[in-house]
């Protein structure tokens, strides 16, 4: 038998880190230092836009709208209501071969404030909320949380609030029943043990000192929120407040090999590809990043991917380049090649029986390819073209890069949907790739530094293509 047979003919899927030299290493670490302290400035799909559109104007990108005409090497953006951003960089190639695209999303599961959100129950203040995207409810009580967002006055004044992460800041809970006495909620199923609407964060428990009144604390909150902001309960109509966790985001481990932080999913495939692109010198190919807002709740809305807000960025890029014409917009989509970079579930031992061990992706092992996604029967999936699948395995092999092509879990148990199928319906071809990530959804969620250098590397190595 040939001796080097099986290393021939087996994929080879081991540890990233077998394979990183000490130069290597710093680089890894380099990155995660700068993506945590990112993170930790960057909770809320606003806060990310707001660092995002920083970070790019210190590396001399600018508002697509500050330009009458644009060129090859020209680097632009558009952020759409503060809440989603396109960026590219004009490639050399005649834009009529289409564009690369990399397209994450900036928005995280949290819990949000309803419009009239303060009451009073028993003495103590609460704000009530709706939570926004996929979470397991119980996750989100007793953990020190953070109000972050916006009150806007009815005369166009915005607020912007952020309370809790700083360390002289008070910070927030939802409290639980204390097991003693929680014989009826432990024997219920675990996504009924705490209900939606018992998710009320905890804000007060102090009178205001006057006598003749009732709801005394909730006037106390309200005179406090409005001496600092200048607000009334009614601002709150107009508000959007997100409540998420205190905690920063940090380095996981005795050996320090992977980052715990809240709202990886998926901001860790948004920071990567967005440190990709402001690297980017002149490229052959239009790149253009997509940040986007909503995907966790079906990416509906002016600020989500189902939005014509990215057509209307293409189509000033194409007036601007001067060659727009009936339906040139069409073809561009249908000429282009797309990551949609979003998070994978990594395979978790704790949890092994949901996941296909030869198809799952596992935590620092690279970036994790989905060729499809959607739910028992490949059911709304967006299925990337064998040749396509092809053509991105063929720039990571010639760069170096280590990747594995995986599924979400077992076929029956369950799945999950990105944006990829909204660019693939405008004609692109569009994969899945990402970092694989543990406790995806939880409050706090857990990567791979070595994932991380991959996908920073795998989107640089496409744009570059
Ligand atoms: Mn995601
Ligand atoms: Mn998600």
């Amino acid at each position: 038998m040939e001796e080097n047979l099986k290393d021939r003919l087996f994929m080879k899927k081991e540890s990233g880190w077998k394979s990183v030299d000490e130069n290597e290493k710093k680089n890894i670490f380099e990155l995660s230092k700068k993506y945590i302290d990112f993170l930790n400035v960057s909770k809320t799909e606003r806060e990310f836009i707001k660092s995002a559109r920083k970070l790019a104007d210190e590396n001399g990108f600018k508002d697509i709208m500050e330009f009458e005409s644009l060129k090859p090497g020209d680097k632009i953006y558009f952020v759409n209501r503060d809440k989603s951003m396109y960026l590219a960089v004009i490639g050399e190639d005649s834009i009529e071969k289409g564009l690369h695209i990399i397209g994450s999303h900036v928005d995280s599961p949290r819990l949000d404030l309803k419009p009239n959100p303060l009451i009073e129950e028993g003495g103590l203040a609460y704000f009530k909320t709706h939570y926004y995207g996929g979470i397991k409810k119980y996750q989100w009580t007793t953990i020190p949380l953070s109000i972050h967002g916006v009150l806007v006055k009815t005369n166009g004044e915005k607020i912007n609030v952020n309370i809790g992460e700083d360390e002289n800041d008070p910070i927030f809970t939802i409290t639980d029943l204390l097991p003693h006495l929680a014989q009826n909620q432990m024997e219920k199923k675990l996504k009924d043990g705490v209900e939606g609407e018992n998710l009320s964060l905890l804000v007060g428990s102090m009178p205001y000192d006057e006598k003749e009144c009732s709801e005394q604390v909730k006037l106390n909150i309200l005179n406090i929120l409005n001496q600092k902001y200048g607000i009334t309960e009614a601002d709150f109509n107009s508000s959007e407040l997100e409540l998420v966790p205190q905690f920063k985001a940090r380095t996981l481990g005795l050996d320090e090999s992977m980052i715990a932080a809240y709202g990886q999913d998926d901001k860790v495939c948004a920071f990567t590809s967005l440190a990709a692109m402001m690297e980017l010198g002149n490229v052959k190919t239009t790149a253009v990043c997509i940040l986007s807002d909503k995907e966790e709740i079906g990416s509906m809305g002016n600020t989500g991917m189902e939005s014509h807000m990215f057509d209307f960025f293409i189509s000033e890029m194409l007036n601007k380049l001067g060659v727009n014409r009936p339906n040139l917009l069409d073809k561009v989509f249908c000429f282009s090649k797309m990551l949609s970079s979003d998070v994978d579930a990594g395979y978790d031992p704790l949890y092994a029986s949901v996941s296909d061990k030869n198809n799952a992706g596992f935590i620092g092992k690279g970036i994790s390819i989905n060729k499809y996604t959607g739910a028992r029967g490949k059911s709304g999936a967006s299925d990337a073209n064998a040749e396509f699948v092809a053509w991105v395995r063929n720039i990571l092999e010639k760069n170096n890069i280590l990747y594995q092509v995986a599924e979400l879990g077992k076929v029956d148990i369950g799945g999950g949907g990105t944006i990829a199928y909204i660019l693939a319906n405008k004609g692109a071809d569009v994969i899945d790739c990402g970092v694989p990530v543990l406790s995806m959804h939880a409050p706090y969620e857990v990567t791979s530094k070595f994932d991380v250098y991959s996908a920073y590397r795998t989107y640089k190595a496409f744009w570059n293509e």
